[in-house]
């Protein structure tokens, strides 16, 4: 069974780590999560006070960061110099300045280089906002996911309240059109569907429907399982 490249895009809260996360378990590839190591990057700003318009700063920041992905109890744990970071990743400090550090060229060409490393493995499912534009443009599926902002935002608030954080329904809302416009508007990569990426609305469809609707999609094109 040959094993190809699916690149996952969209907009914040789209469902695509849910979507990723699921072919990957079914079609037993390994899944990475962009995201997280543009999150992880803010989280090393923040706690270490970097300067991110201080050039020299970010670059010498980023000579000092090392990130991997580890399963605990079957769940993929981010790592950031070797330390777990998964939960603190989430915050909501976190949320509001990463588009701004995602934005940053240096950081951009640091994270792009080692998800581009990660093609020797095959079989990878990867989401984010540039994988099928600049990671992988050759990638053999692209999907581009989206919903409408209210049903992403109600989403969000959901999975926040499962960690018992309280927040209310407008900053969620807030925060998600805060990212989509510094994501779909920044120079460097900024998020687009690829013309060849097919777009998948998921605003009323179910985890289970959305799976479905992409294995199918593979059966079609690939005949791959
Ligand atoms: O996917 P998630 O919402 O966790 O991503 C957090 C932020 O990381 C996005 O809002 C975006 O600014 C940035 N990002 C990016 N390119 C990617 C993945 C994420 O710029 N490939």
């Amino acid at each position: 069974m040959k094993k190809i490249i699916i690149a996952i895009d969209g907009y914040s809260s789209c469902g695509k780590s849910t979507l990723a996360r699921e072919l990957a378990r079914v079609l037993h590839y390994i899944y990475i999560d962009t995201g997280a190591m543009y999150r992880a990057v803010t989280l090393y700003f923040i706690n270490h006070n970097i300067d991110f318009k201080n050039e020299e700063e970010v670059t010498n920041a980023l000579n000092n960061i090392s990130i991997d992905f580890r399963k605990i109890k079957s769940e993929i744990h981010t790592f950031l110099n070797s330390q777990d970071v998964e939960t603190s990743i989430r915050s909501m400090q976190v949320s509001e300045l990463v588009s701004e550090v995602s934005a940053i060229s240096s950081v951009r060409s640091f994270l792009v280089q080692q998800q581009q490393a990660m093609e020797q493995q095959k079989g990878i499912v990867m989401d984010g906002r540039d994988i099928g534009t600049v990671v992988f443009p050759s990638a053999e599926l692209k999907i581009f996911l989206t919903a409408s902002p209210e049903i992403r935002a109600t989403r969000r608030k959901k999975e926040y309240e499962q960690k018992g954080i309280d927040i209310s329904l407008e900053e969620v809302k807030n925060n998600l059109a805060h990212r989509d416009h510094i994501d779909s508007t920044r120079e460097d990569s900024p998020l687009r569907q690829a013309a060849d990426a097919i777009l998948l609305d998921n605003s009323y469809l179910t985890k289970e429907e959305q799976l479905k609707f992409v294995l199918d999609l593979m059966s079609e094109k690939f005949n791959l399982h």
